[in-house]
């Protein structure tokens, strides 16, 4: 892993996502490497080769210094904005333990008495180590979780924590207070030959006593299914066939359809009332 450092001017960057005004990255590069990432395009923010993407990360040195006095110098207009911890890296991956570049910039919040939402979106159980500033903030955490099968997880999410961790950590946030929602992002292709999967993703959910999912289909720009065909196509050639044929507006619908029966079925709120399929969404 290959681990550098830099002075940024800015880390609460102005968001185009529904959901969030602004966005705090303190790293850029995800030791997780998901295969999947749609944020392998910020290699090009700091002179990386595109196939590096897992294998290295740029700590943002400055990120809490810069916090504190971006909220000093906000105006009161901006003192309610929802904040998203991260878009574009995770958080809370294994570099933050030490540098708790995270940590930090939820300490400032605090400090400055943030009243904005602050919503947290991870695949890590690093999260509970802050839930004593998580729960002084009011803030929300998403666990992105997309199968129940650690085996795939490991293959697709190559370094992120296993899908049964993410389980246990969102029972965890749950049982601490902690408001929570379970982001099933992407919405894995296999699904559809295999409903019963999905079906017990959503059961799982259920009972890590999270009562609020977010699904997003599965969006692959160019630079990520070139990736994909090539990581797949020698390591698993049966699954290739599947993703392929999963990039049309039919198996979204049929998707959508399950997401919508089992949130029902197992009494989680579904947001935006659907499976959403969009560009420029979070990546994990
Ligand atoms: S999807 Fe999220 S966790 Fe995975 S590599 Fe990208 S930023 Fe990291």
């Amino acid at each position: 892993m290959e681990i550098s450092k830099r002075v940024v001017k800015s880390i609460f960057v102005p968001s185009r996502l529904p959901d969030a005004d602004f966005v705090a990255n303190p790293y850029t590069g995800c030791q997780f490497g998901c295969l999947y990432c749609y944020a392998i395009f910020t290699c090009r923010f700091v002179a990386k080769p595109r196939n590096t993407w897992g294998n290295f990360v740029v700590i943002k040195e400055n990120a809490v210094d810069l916090a504190k006095k971006q909220l000093a110098r906000w105006p009161s207009s901006k003192k309610g904005a929802t904040l998203l911890l991260s878009s574009v890296t995770d958080p809370y991956q294994g570099i933050e333990k030490d540098q708790q570049l995270t940590r930090g910039i939820l300490s400032a919040l605090v400090d400055a008495g943030y009243q904005g939402k602050v919503a947290v979106l991870t695949k890590s159980p690093l999260v509970l180590r802050d839930v004593d500033l998580l729960k002084q903030l009011n803030a929300e955490v998403g666990l992105t979780i997309t199968t129940t099968d650690d085996k795939l997880s490991r293959f697709l999410e190559v370094r992120a924590p296993l899908a049964s961790k993410r389980l246990s950590t969102l029972q965890g946030l749950t049982t601490a207070g902690i408001k929570t929602y379970a982001f099933l992002g992407p919405l894995l292709p296999h699904f559809r030959l295999e409903p019963e999967k999905l079906e017990s993703l959503f059961e799982q959910i259920a009972l890590s006593g999270t009562r609020e999912i977010y699904a997003e289909q599965l969006n692959l720009p160019t630079q990520v299914r070139q990736r994909i065909w090539q990581e797949f196509s020698t390591a698993k050639p049966d699954l290739l066939q599947i993703y392929q044929k999963a990039l049309s507006a039919e198996h979204r619908d049929f998707l959508s359809k399950l997401v919508r029966t089992y949130a029902q079925k197992y009494n989680l709120h579904l947001r935006l009332n659907d499976a959403i399929y969009h560009q420029d969404l979070k990546t994990h």
